[in-house]
């Protein structure tokens, strides 16, 4: 361990109780601190000696160093504010920061708190993923998950002076900006600006397409799925590539309604499942029990999209997720809607084969399970959206390890590229159910 100066509030002794005074410091400097613990810890540590320097302190970071040897740093996830109403909890799970001053070397990071997080049993058969230039991002396969004291480890040797670790390669939110930029410069596509969430951040809605169907395909309520909107990517380049025979033929029939980011506050304050005030947003579509949703105060990103989906219509409804623990692609279906009708189970079913076919990494093997009969909980988005316009509504798991199921990839597992391939595949699916889907509404029953 190496001493510091204690009246450098830059310098953080994990072996030092802080006054508050540099406490408030050191969160100032750090912008980040962990409020739901006894013990605070700081985002970032730099030695002035040389030694390892870690930081989160950037778009979508999220990690506290509880300490730093020369070849152990000892990490903690940074807890989400408390989910009021519906989950009763403080999330974690999601992680992503640097590591600098670290070539040639061989460092165990342990994230000590891991079996605290959400979904501890999404950390088992896990591999830690890793960049030297943000772009390009490999498994680090010697990762290890300690069920019995909760905790996940990793030993890595660094080829470079730097290098990210993250739950899964991040969708920033300046990445999300960059597509929305690109999407809105095409003349197939239009932008506009829905309303602002609580951190005063645009959520961007595009609009592709001028048929008479409309399909909704919205992303990452959950913000730590990252892998949500690397699909959205994918989804929207195939859309406006004018090569592409397959959208083309969609866009004759359907205009594709899409918000790529449902939750830009959660997406830069680096959280998993939440938004700035702790709200999950899958959670948030109608009131239920104590609570009243969607709500301005609590979840103006759901309020306003809804509100949007109610204005324009909806035949086809996709909201894509990540799964921590499944290791595959899948659909939930709303079994459990009160309006659950055979039609609604043969579009689903004919949607879900028509997806198998389109891509080898989609398949019906492996999955949630159906809720039973009258047990939906329509604060649920798809669920929601089902009951209310009685039409195909489907929430999309991605994997965060590998999508063994049917199509395993043990090196590179579950990647950006295979999210993207799998968005852009989702048009085939919707081009094989159109003609279900343009049944008149008075057949929908
Ligand atoms: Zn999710």
């Amino acid at each position: 361990m190496i001493a510091f100066d204690q009246d450098d509030p830059t310098i953080y002794n994990p072996t030092k109780r802080y006054s508050p005074r540099l406490i408030h410091l050191q969160s100032i400097m750090t912008s980040q601190v962990s409020v739901n613990s006894s013990t605070t810890f700081p985002s970032a540590y730099y030695d002035p000696k040389g030694g390892t320097v870690i930081n989160a302190n950037f778009d979508s970071g999220n990690i506290l160093v509880e300490s730093v040897d020369s070849d152990c740093v000892t990490l903690r996830l940074r807890s989400e504010p408390f989910t009021e109403g519906t989950d009763k909890r403080c999330h974690s799970q999601w992680f992503y920061f640097r590591s600098s001053q670290i070539k040639g070397r061989s460092i165990t990071y342990r994230i000590v708190n891991a079996g605290q997080a959400s979904y501890p049993a999404g950390f088992k058969n896990y591999r830690t993923c890793a960049s030297y230039d943000g772009e390009h991002w490999y498994r680090v396969h010697d990762t290890t998950y300690d069920d019995a004291k909760g905790i996940l480890l990793w030993n890595h040797c660094s080829a470079e002076d730097t290098v990210w670790f993250a739950y899964f390669p991040p969708f920033t939110y300046e990445r999300h900006q960059q597509l929305i930029a690109k999407a809105a410069m095409s003349e197939l596509c239009s932008l506009r600006v829905l309303g602002l969430t609580l951190d005063h951040r645009p959520i961007d809605y595009l609009k592709v397409g001028r048929g008479k169907l409309n399909l909704w395909v919205n992303a990452r309520v959950h913000p730590g799925e990252s892998m949500a909107e690397w699909f959205m990517e994918g989804l929207i380049h195939a859309l406006l590539d004018e090569a592409n025979e397959a959208s083309r033929s969609l866009l004759c029939e359907a205009t594709i309604h899409m918000v790529p980011n449902m939750n830009p506050d959660g997406t830069v304050r680096g959280h998993l499942r939440t938004n700035a005030s702790g709200a999950n947003l899958n959670r948030e579509w109608c009131s239920t029990g104590d609570y009243s949703a969607p709500s301005l105060q609590r979840s103006p990103e759901v309020y306003y999209v809804l509100n949007e989906v109610k204005k324009i219509g909806c035949d086809a409804y996709v909201d894509v997720h990540g799964d921590e623990e499944i290791e595959a692609n899948f659909f939930a279906d709303c079994a459990g809607c009160p309006n659950w009708s055979p039609r609604l189970k043969s579009l689903f079913d004919e949607f879900s084969d028509a997806y198998c076919q389109a891509s080898e990494d989609f398949q019906r093997g492996k999955g949630y399970g159906s809720d039973e009969p009258g047990q939906a909980n329509l604060a649920i988005g798809a669920d929601q959206i089902t009951n209310r316009f009685n039409c195909l509504a489907v929430t999309l798991e991605m994997p965060f390890k590998d999508a063994t199921f049917n199509n395993p990839e043990p090196e590179r597992q579950w990647t950006p590229e295979r999210s993207k391939a799998l968005g852009a595949k989702l048009i085939h699916a919707f081009l094989k159910v159109l003609p279900s889907l343009k049944q008149p509404a008075q057949q929908r029953m």
